[in-house]
């Protein structure tokens, strides 16, 4: 799309919105009903671009891309009567006699740029909850994983009017020119890098902005966890998507007791759960530029245990590096593939130390039968979201609200969080007219000095 027909696609959701109709409850309602049938009936053709893009099995898809859809829509059609209404709040004494209501009301035209690693889920579950909250949307998939975007754009393009819900595709050509034009919110998620560039933009029209980035998120293991759950729950959500998930484990910190047994018992589940092509268990690294940066990412002689190497089909085995410290390679940015390095530590003092050296993850996991360890982490680590002995399954709950902080991004959605990530409380005090106390207008007296301050409690 040309900068001039961007121009025109933004003033024509600007037309719509200020007609309010899209504020509507029966409206938003009918819009996520649409989208949930749409998607459904279109599931074949969503599972067969993703098996293009990733060589994604249909378990996976659904699971990874369509159920969180499914389940946000149904949430937000359920509550977004409640959500939307007029809140009564209490009123102080200073402004007697008066009612004070906060009125959430949609922010506009919104822009929901999109990642590549789970297409589908990461492009339409903000926009649900725009759609929630009341407002138009434009929606920029990546365009990397390429059958997904234009199957994406086809779904949306032909079954919504323009001027409500409209899918552009491109890269960064097309970013950039989306970027220049004022919108009422921009809704990105992405790279820390590129979500730079997304906030200087923003800045120069004072679009308020969510930024869903990326980090190291780690995993603590102690002496005292369940080891073999902890073992299959870093493995599966390690290796799902072939590591290609913003809140996968991208470190494991190993209290260094149970490292051996712990490395073991990875290198045995790996093994186990059979991530390969054939059966569909795993998928490939998305394009030639990922692989070689994973590749390049690896220190041989710290492998623990791995693969056989396919570049042809970007088949990346999973991959365990073993005695890793915190000056390696691999600990220099995000993984965002299928390598975890093992640290280990003796101290939970240093450990604590150590992580927080870095900048602020998106996730964090903590496998402990300890409460003090679990309590010790969670008030002393400041990250995104994460979970206690389980990694990844934060996001599956609606009522958690999903986002980074610092480095990781700003902002949350997901269920009540996304309705509020695009939406403005209006704040109204409601005066009554049978009283005017004459305190506040001059001309002013020590005695009416005394009387504010009476009221204040000052
Ligand atoms: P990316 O930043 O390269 O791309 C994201 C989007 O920005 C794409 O739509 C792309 O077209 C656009 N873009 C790329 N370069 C641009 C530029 N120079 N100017 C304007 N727009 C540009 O990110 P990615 O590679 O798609 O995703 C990987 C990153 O996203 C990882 O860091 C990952 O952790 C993070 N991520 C975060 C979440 C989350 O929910 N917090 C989810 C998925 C991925």
């Amino acid at each position: 799309m040309e900068k001039d027909d961007l121009k025109a696609l933004i003033k024509e959701q600007n037309v719509l919105f200020n007609t309010n109709s899209t504020k509507e409850i029966g409206y938003r309602v009918q819009k996520l009903k649409k989208l949930k049938s749409i998607l459904k009936s279109k599931e074949d053709e969503l599972y067969e671009a993703i098996y293009k893009d990733f060589k994604k099995s249909k378990f996976d898809t659904f699971t990874t891309e369509l159920a969180l859809l499914y389940t946000d829509i149904d949430e937000a059609v359920s509550k977004v009567q409640k959500w939307s209404k007029r809140k009564r709040v209490g009123t102080n004494l200073l402004n007697f006699p008066a009612k004070s209501y906060i009125y959430p009301e949609p922010l506009g035209t919104c822009l929901v740029i999109g990642a590549w690693n789970y297409p589908i889920q990461l492009s339409f579950a903000p926009v649900i909850a725009a759609i929630a909250a009341g407002n138009t949307v434009v929606l920029k998939p990546s365009e990397i994983p390429s059958a997904t975007s234009n199957s994406i754009a086809e779904i949306v393009n032909s079954n919504f009017e323009k001027s409500f819900f409209h899918v552009v595709e491109g890269g960064v050509e097309v970013t950039t020119n989306l970027l220049e034009l004022k919108w009422d919110k921009i809704f990105f998620t992405g790279s820390v890098n590129v979500g730079r560039i997304v906030y200087k933009a923003a800045a120069e029209h004072l679009t308020p902005v969510t930024l869903e980035l990326g980090g190291k998120s780690p995993a603590f293991v102690t002496a005292s966890c369940s080891l073999d759950v902890t073992v299959n729950r870093i493995v599966w959500g390690k290796f799902l998507n072939a590591g290609q998930t913003c809140i996968a484990p991208d470190y494991v910190m190993v209290e260094s007791s149970i490292k051996d047994k712990f490395l073991q018992k990875l290198k045995e589940r790996i093994l186990e759960m059979d991530f390969s092509f054939k059966n569909d268990n795993y998928v490939q690294i998305i394009d030639d530029k990922n692989y070689q940066r994973l590749k390049g990412m690896i220190s041989e002689e710290k492998i623990y245990y791995s693969g056989d190497f396919d570049v042809t089909s970007r088949y990346f085995p999973p991959t365990i590096m073993s005695d890793v410290d915190f000056s390696d390679k691999i600990m220099e940015e995000e993984i965002f593939g299928p390598i975890l390095p093992v640290l280990t530590f003796d101290n939970l003092s240093e450990a604590i130390g150590a992580v927080k050296k870095l900048a602020k993850p998106l996730s964090c996991y903590i496998f402990t039968g300890e409460s003090a360890v679990k309590t010790r982490i969670l008030d002393e680590i400041s990250f995104g979201g994460g979970a206690v002995n389980d990694a990844v399954m934060h996001i599956a709950n609606p009522k958690l609200p999903f986002g980074g902080v610092g480095n990781s991004g700003m902002g949350n959605y997901h269920g009540k969080a996304g309705f509020d990530a695009f939406t403005h409380q209006k704040s109204v005090l409601d005066k009554a007219t049978w009283l005017d106390p004459s305190v506040k207008y001059p001309p002013y007296s020590m005695k009416k000095l005394k009387i504010v301050r009476w009221i204040m409690g000052a």
